[in-house]
């Protein structure tokens, strides 16, 4: 039997339970994953146009980062150590106003894009402006991602009222529908930015074009306090009055939530995407994810929020750090093991997204969205368990190889089909520009 791409290393981690291959190989053959087992069982088994012998190294399911802001890449380090709200409202939003449009988008977008498959994000939920831009970029650069083009009630640089930011978002389904790679979502950015009309409307639509509904939900005490005070209701109550809450919804922070939240959104099966390093530079507070995931069995995936509040778009340090958060904060080391935190940015990533089917771990008949980590080097050395080294010592330049949908997009750190000195250079430009 014919195969495109065998692609061997020390330990492959399909993820799909705590256990690992050693001396295994993955078959590819045209997007989709043929095989996983032992690269000399595969190597007899199938006639292979290509072998990537990645040596001594760690090969696993591409990372899925549930929620970014990436063309915020710009904006990176431009206002630290801030209040959310003040943050939000006198730094990034007038600079928003200064410098967003297609042209800003595309290039930063280039470099939020580079950044994060090169440090083996291979699919990222995405909510900015002008996202058919940022679409066009992930696909030219052989990247998966779901455009959320955001929807406020107050103008923004790309579109002058919630209509046509709902107009937008029905023109890049239609625009990318044929798109192997990209997927488009409503993005309605948050119950304070949202009027009740827009959101019932956006519902309606996400309904009859199955798309996801990607929102921020309770990120501040502040607004579950708001929401308490003005609808006495918190901010997933009002959502579930709204009849907002499905299977379909990506409920991004939910870090203030109420007894009764939990039950709601374990009922109507949402999912959470949890940012913990945003959460903690904004000080905006502890998604409680151990009672959701313990107590509830809801589903929670992590992302990075954008390069404005982490400050960089990278699921390894943002895997670590959740581990850290939550065991300080449980005083228990017990609390989450490194395969369950793994498992955040990839196979429950996928769930989060509705993607498990096709993303998210190493079996026959997914989608072959595959990276390569190398363990040469003093920090990873020596090795006793790959998910360990995972979570607690991996960085994200350890990552060598990435393939997305059957395509090679980077070989030994040469992103494949982007500019990547251009790119780095354009973005400093920016800064001395601005
Ligand atoms: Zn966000």
């Amino acid at each position: 039997m014919n195969c495109d791409y065998i692609i061997k290393g020390r330990y492959i981690l399909p993820v799909i339970d705590n256990k690992w291959i050693e001396n295994g190989a993955v078959a590819v053959s045209g997007t989709d994953i043929l095989a996983v087992g032992e690269a000399c069982a595969l190597e007899k088994k199938y006639k292979v146009k290509k072998v990537i012998d990645a040596g001594n190294s760690i090969v696993m399911p591409g990372l899925i980062n549930t929620h970014t802001h990436a063309a915020m890449a710009y904006f990176r380090g431009l206002a630290d150590d801030l209040p959310l709200i003040e943050w939000l409202e006198n730094n990034i939003w007038p600079a928003e106003r200064r410098h967003v449009n297609a042209k800003f988008i595309k290039r930063s977008g280039e470099l939020a894009v580079l950044e994060m498959l090169k440090s083996g994000i291979t699919c990222f939920n995405d909510m900015y402006f002008f996202e058919e831009v940022l679409g066009g970029v992930a696909e030219r650069a052989g990247q998966r991602a779901i455009l959320g083009e955001v929807i406020l009630d107050f103008p923004a640089p790309s579109a002058k009222n919630p209509q046509e930011a709902i107009q937008k978002t029905l023109d890049q389904i239609e625009e990318f529908k044929k798109s192997e790679l990209i997927d488009v979502a409503f993005a309605p950015h948050s119950i304070y930015a949202c009027s009740r009309e827009n959101l019932e409307k956006i519902n309606e639509l996400a309904l009859a074009n199955n798309t996801l509904v990607h929102i921020h939900i309770s990120e501040t005490e502040k607004e579950l306090s708001d929401a308490l005070e003005k609808y006495e209701k918190t901010p997933i109550e009002y959502l579930n009055d709204l009849n907002l809450l499905s299977e379909r919804t990506v409920a991004i922070h939910s870090v203030w939530l109420k007894k009764g939240d939990f039950d709601i959104l374990k009922e109507k099966n949402v999912k959470i995407s949890h940012n913990p390093i945003s959460n903690m530079k904004l000080a905006s507070g502890i998604s409680p994810i151990i009672e959701m995931t313990r107590e509830h069995g809801i589903t929670v995936g992590l992302g990075t929020d954008g390069a404005a509040s982490n400050n960089t778009l990278d699921l390894f340090s943002e895997m670590k750090m959740c581990s850290m958060l939550h065991k300080i904060t449980g005083l228990n080391p017990e609390i989450l093991n490194a395969y369950e935190i793994v498992k955040m940015a990839t196979i429950d990533a996928a769930r989060v997204l509705g993607k498990e089917n096709h993303l998210g771990s190493l079996e026959a008949g997914k989608k072959a969205d595959i990276i390569t980590i190398n363990l040469d080097k003093p920090h990873l050395t020596p090795i006793y368990n790959p998910f360990s080294h995972l979570v607690y010592c991996v960085e994200a330049q350890d990552v060598e190889n990435v393939m997305v949908n059957g395509k090679m997009v980077m070989c030994k750190r040469e992103v494949a089909n982007m500019d990547e000195e251009m790119i780095i250079k354009e973005g400093e430009l920016f800064r001395i520009k601005n």
